[in-house]
Parts: structure tokens; C-alpha cells; sequence
């Protein structure tokens, strides 16, 4: 073993300690809520999950997951095409399908999974991909593993004339595929799917949305940001995932037309050469949007906390980024600055996670909180009193 390689990766660790930007594993021990039971800490208020509509320890939801632990066993062992579909995939799919207005779907193990795996088979030599600059990192990686003659612009961060401009630019192109988050994860703001659309109709461009963090949040009935424009229908490709407000164990999709749903069977990386989406989680995932599609007040329940929490926030001199979604940025500076608040909160058992360099940029770390409608109204209240003491001793 090379010694000169095993010293490289310390030297690198040792840095990253040194500048406070080294990551440390919490160790959950009961599910996911309101609060939660952490190794060294005991029980927290959770203010950085995704578990937006409390999904994660849903009874209803965690007893179709035992029933089908029963029905099909464990898994395939294969993946789709080999002989790993269940007929729980097909009612997934359909519901998917039928919840976004959408022809077809397809689940992969992940939302991850699901950009890497749809980007890649829609575009090929002679097209292009014209992607947000603050889209998320499976969109980027996706874009990466297209094929190397796919021409690649980014425009800037939700700037329609510098869209315009790439569109314009891009006339030669055969495909012109436009990619977005619907809620940007890190700023929490919503796309402006409204003039996007329109600039695709405009120079013929096909759009894909990622709706990972505005499935079951934004809209009326959580239907998304697509639902939040009036939209539903009317997008060519939507990705998201069930490892956040649908239940948060894991998985995602693809919704589309049912012929880019039958290209990504024939012809997706991740479906042809890896397993399928473990039918527990199949099963999981259609009893959430079950019961988001029966219950769409939980949408409006968690809009009304969020609305509350930046109250209070705003009431004791803490001003986050503004937005419309259940992501509550706090911009602190650098990067050291918000890692050590996040401890300083955690160690009053509030649990908050800091956010810096390079997933945001130099100068702009953040604490993220990231509202769910598992918190009382008294769990608010007592994270506000808990991040303003940490804030005011940090200022
Ligand atoms: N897309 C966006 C916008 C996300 O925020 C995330 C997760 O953070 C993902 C995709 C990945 O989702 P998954 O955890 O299902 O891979």
C-alpha cells in the first residue's frame, strides 16, 4: 500500500479541520419528527430535515411499509429489465403520473439517480443544455455525463434576459434542453417556471424541472412549483424524489410524455445496470402521495409555521433570505462562522446544520432551516429564542 497516498489524504482532513470545515456524522436513534433522539445529545428539535410534511414516522405510511416487507420480501436482486419490477413499480408509476399530470413515470433508487440517468439519454451530438448556475449537483453531475459533443451553457442564477440570450445563442442546436431546480435547495427560492416556459415555447426548447424540494411544499395541493404557476401539465420533464417531503426514505423519478419515459427504460445507465427501487420503498412512497393527495391542508398547515417561524425571526432582528418555500436561509458570512453557530445551537438542542464554502460561495455561509410540519407551534418558539441567543453572541 502506498504510503505517499494514504499521507495525502490526512494532510488533506488535517485541513480541512484546521479551517472548521470538516463534517461530522450525527447519529440518529429514533425516527425522524419534530424532535429526534442524537447520539451525545439526546432529544433535539429538528429544524434541518426534509421531512417537510412530518412523513417520516407517519404510522400509515410506515405500515404499508411492513405489509409490503411481508408481500414481496426484501428486493429483486436485479435490476428492472433483468427481472426486477414489481407490480408495486407500476402503481408507483402511475400515481406519480397521474398526481404531476404527467403520461408516464419512472422510479429510480434516487433523485440523484433520476438526473444522472434522464439528461444523459435526452440529449445527444448536436444538442445543447442550457442549466440555472445554482441547479443542484446530480442536475450538474447529469449534465456531465451527457455525451462530450452536447454543447453546455449556464445561464445566471433565475436571470430570464441571460436565458433569453443563451436561447438566442443556441439557435443551431437541435435539442435545446433547459434545465431547473423548481426550489433552489440552497437559497430556497422558487424558479420563475413562468417566464421559463414562456422563453421555451418562444425558441422551441424543452424544459426539465427538478422538483425535489417543492413536491408536497409548494402549490395549493403540493404539487410543486409547477402547481404553484399554474403550469400543471405543461412541462416536458419533471425529476423529484421520495426522500424528502414523500415519506424520506429514499427514491425518485422521472415524469414526462410516455415516449422519454420508454427511452429512459431502453436506455437509462442507472436502470439497465443497477437494482430497482427496493418495493418497501415502492410501497412507502405511493401511500404519501396518498395521503398528500387526501389531505392537501398539510400543504397549507406547513405554509402557515413557515410564515410563522420568519415572523418571529423577523420580530427578534434576524432577517433571512425571503422566499415562499420551506427553506429558511440565515446568511452568517463565512464558512467557520456558520459551522461553529450550528454547534453552538445544537449544544442548546436545536438542531440546525451551517452551510459553506463550496456549496455556497465564499462570504455567503448559512445556517439552513428547513421548516416541517411535524413542529408545534412551541417548538418554534423555543428554536427562535434558542438561534437568537446564538446569533446575538456570535454578531
Ligand atoms: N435534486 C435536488 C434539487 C435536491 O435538493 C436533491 C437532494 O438534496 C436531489 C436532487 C437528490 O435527491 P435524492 O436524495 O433523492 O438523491
Amino acid at each position: 500500500m502506498s504510503k505517499k497516498f494514504y499521507e495525502g489524504i490526512e494532510k488533506k482532513l488535517e485541513e480541512m479541520k484546521v479551517l472548521g470545515k470538516y463534517k461530522e456524522y450525527q447519529y440518529l436513534k429514533s425516527p425522524m419528527s419534530n424532535r429526534a433522539v442524537i447520539e451525545k445529545f439526546n432529544e433535539v428539535i429538528i429544524l434541518c430535515s426534509n421531512n417537510y410534511l412530518g412523513f417520516s414516522d407517519n404510522r400509515e405510511i410506515v405500515k404499508a411499509g411492513q405489509e409490503a416487507l411481508e408481500k414481496y420480501g426484501v428486493g429483486a436482486a436485479s435490476v428492472r429489465f433483468i427481472c426486477g419490477t414489481y407490480d408495486i413499480h407500476r402503481k408507483l408509476e402511475e400515481k406519480v403520473a397521474e398526481f404531476l399530470h404527467t403520461e408516464a413515470s419512472l422510479t429510480y433508487t434516487s433523485c440523484w439517480n433520476a438526473n444522472t440517468a434522464v439528461i444523459p439519454v435526452l440529449v445527444g451530438d448536436g444538442d445543447c443544455i442550457i442549466s440555472d448556475e445554482l441547479n443542484h449537483a446530480s442536475i450538474i453531475d447529469g449534465c456531465r455525463l451527457a455525451n462530450k459533443k452536447v454543447q453546455r451553457f449556464v445561464y445566471k442564477h433565475s436571470d430570464m434576459s441571460n436565458l433569453e440570450q443563451l436561447l438566442l445563442d443556441a439557435k443551431q442546436f437541435a435539442t435545446k434542453l433547459v434545465i431547473t431546480d423548481g426550489v433552489f435547495s440552497m437559497e430556497g427560492d422558487l424558479a420563475k417556471l413562468d417566464e421559463i416556459v414562456a422563453l421555451c415555447r418562444k425558441y422551441d426548447a424543452v424544459l426539465l424541472v427538478d422538483e425535489s424540494h417543492a413536491t408536497g411544499v409548494m402549490g395549493k395541493t403540493g404539487r410543486g412549483t409547477i402547481e404553484h404557476f399554474g403550469l400543471l401539465g405543461q412541462i416536458d420533464i419533471i425529476t423529484g424524489t421520495f426522500g424528502k417531503a414523500l415519506g424520506g426514505s429514499g427514491g425518485g423519478f422521472v415524469a414526462a410524455k410516455k415516449q422519454v419515459i420508454d427511452l429512459c427504460i431502453q436506455n437509462s445507465r442507472p436502470s439497465l445496470f443497477s437494482n430497482s427501487l427496493p418495493p418497501v420503498i415502492a410501497a412507502m412512497s405511493l401511500k404519501a402521495i396518498e395521503i398528500l393527495d387526501s389531505q392537501p391542508e398539510l400543504v397549507n398547515s406547513l405554509h402557515l409555521k413557515t410564515d410563522y417561524l420568519r415572523k418571529k425571526l423577523n420580530e427578534n432582528g434576524i432577517f433571512p433570505l425571503e422566499g415562499d418555500s420551506a427553506i429558511v436561509p440565515i446568511i452568517v458570512g463565512e464558512t467557520s462562522k456558520a459551522i461553529s453557530m450550528a454547534k453552538e445551537i445544537m449544544k442548546k438542542n436545536v438542531y440546525v446544520t451551517g452551510f459553506g464554502y463550496p456549496v455556497v460561495p465564499e462570504g455567503h455561509a448559512r445556517i439552513r432551516i428547513q421548516v416541517s410540519n411535524a413542529l408545534t407551534y412551541e417548538d418554534i418558539d423555543k428554536c427562535v429564542a434558542v438561534i437568537k441567543e446564538v446569533y446575538d453572541q456570535t454578531k
